[in-house]
């Protein structure tokens, strides 16, 4: 699953979640992902709650996580309605 951003790009690789201990989602303070128990593999389940923070790519064993990119000033000033 790949998904964008502005100029963020959030990609999940299923075939390369294989920690089996859903560590990503521990790590997750914004309830972005779930652990599937009947795959034992990491969901993405409400990316709206996202902020990019990248822990779950840095605590992911396996490297299934990959975030490229980041929010700069003009992208955060720009999506706020004032
Ligand atoms: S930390 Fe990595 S390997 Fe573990 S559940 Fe999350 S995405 Fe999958
Ligand atoms: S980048 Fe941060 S907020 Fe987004 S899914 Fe990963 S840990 Fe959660």
């Amino acid at each position: 699953m790949k998904w964008t951003a502005g100029k963020i790009t959030y990609a999940y690789d299923e075939e390369q979640c294989t920690c089996g201990a859903a560590l990503c989602v521990e790590a997750c303070a914004q309830s972005v992902l779930d652990a599937n128990e009947e795959t034992d593999k990491m969901e993405i389940v409400n990316t709206v709650q996202c902020i990019f923070c990248k822990l779950c790519e840095e605590i992911c064993p396996t490297k299934a996580i990959s975030i490229q990119g980041a929010l700069t000033l003009d992208d955060v000033v720009h999506e706020r309605d004032w």
